[in-house]
């Protein structure tokens, strides 16, 4: 990792651990964490960054698994001055920090329904580059624009065509760093739309271990809904259900267990490693795949090294 970075008016952390950071409260360190002063700031790091030096933006790491080794290059996480809500006749315009929950909340208050974000626990940046979603309405089927700095430091809007919404995925470029975001959201009446975040939440704990440290589906869906409408892009087979099929409810591996609340959150029962969740996740898909032939594919995204780097040798 290179000595010398741009300079900067946010904050520069070396061999930052960002277990902290994350829901399941594993990973090693990120050679280094930046969190930008403001979008000028972010804009003048990344084009004065040497172009070798991989850039990770994270959000609030509600659906990663940082690896035991940490991340090499630059994480970048944005804070305050990522987090305005702006809302113009049918329209929010949200940083890309501000937490999905307070932005349903706010276009609530305004006649806005954005309902489906209460429940979803991550930020504005991760909820588009997911294309996180939930009963029945995505983030693609809102999503407008969405201002990004690209890693040569070049700013660009980016529209729904650049993005390619699919099924919890689409297509931002390698190392861009989204910033803000912008829905158009049909109108509610408010009191409506809060109702119905009310009840979502107690659905929510209800039938999902809410309390526990997960990072929220572990497997996509082999099939489940989906934003594209596509008939060749329907999923109405559960992976939780598959999960039961293969026995793998409740199973463990070190700190890690599959919920036996909902069998498809991964769960850090206490003092699990990235390693323990992971391999228990690997162990789970060739359960599956031997019982039903489904093979599963991650949702969780996992970044980062098993293993710490070598450290230097002495002269
Ligand atoms: C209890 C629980 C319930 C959940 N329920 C749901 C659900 O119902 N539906 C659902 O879709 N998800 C759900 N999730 C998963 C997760 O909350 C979503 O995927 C969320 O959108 C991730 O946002 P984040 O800010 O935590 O992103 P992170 O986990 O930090 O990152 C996820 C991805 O987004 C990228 N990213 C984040 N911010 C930026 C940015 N500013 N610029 C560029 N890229 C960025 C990261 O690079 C990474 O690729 C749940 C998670 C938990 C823990």
């Amino acid at each position: 990792m290179t000595k010398s970075l741009p300079n900067v008016r946010g904050t520069v952390t070396r061999n930052k651990d960002l277990g902290g950071l994350t829901w399941l409260r594993v990973g090693g360190p990120a050679d280094v964490l930046f969190q930008p002063a403001d979008v000028e700031d972010l804009a003048a790091f990344l084009s004065g960054l040497p172009t070798e030096v991989p850039v990770f933006p994270m959000g609030v790491g509600s659906n990663l698994i940082v690896r035991d080794g940490g991340v090499r290059g630059v994480v970048i996480r944005l804070g305050r001055g990522f987090n305005g809500i702006d809302i113009d006749s049918d329209r929010v315009t949200a940083g890309a920090a501000a937490l999905d929950a307070h932005v349903a909340r706010k276009a609530a208050e305004a006649g806005l329904d954005l309902t489906f974000l209460r429940t979803i626990p991550g930020s504005i940046g991760g909820a588009v580059r997911m294309n996180a979603g939930c009963y029945g309405s995505y983030t693609g089927d809102v999503f407008e624009s969405a201002e990004v700095v690209l890693r040569d430091g070049t700013r660009a809007t980016l529209s729904a065509s650049d993005l390619n919404f699919a099924y919890r995925s689409t297509t931002l470029p390698e190392g861009a760093v989204m910033v803000s975001a912008t829905f158009k959201a049909p109108n509610g009446d408010p009191e409506e739309l809060t109702a119905r975040m009310e009840a979502q939440l107690a659905k929510r704990d209800e039938t999902q271990p809410t309390k526990d440290r997960t990072a929220g589906s572990t497997f996509r869906n082999p099939a489940g809904f989906s934003s594209t409408g596509r008939e060749d892009d329907t999923h109405d087979l559960k992976a939780w259900k598959v999960i039961d099929n293969a026995g793998m409810r409740g199973a463990t591996r070190g700190g890690a267990v599959m919920n036996t609340m909902h069998s498809n959150f991964l769960t850090n029962a206490g003092g699990a490693t990235a390693a323990d969740l992971e391999d228990l996740g690997e162990e789970v898909r060739k359960a599956v795949y031997a019982q039903s032939g489904i093979t599963l594919q991650w949702e969780i995204m996992r970044v980062g090294e098993r293993d710490a780097p070598k450290a230097a040798k002495k002269q």
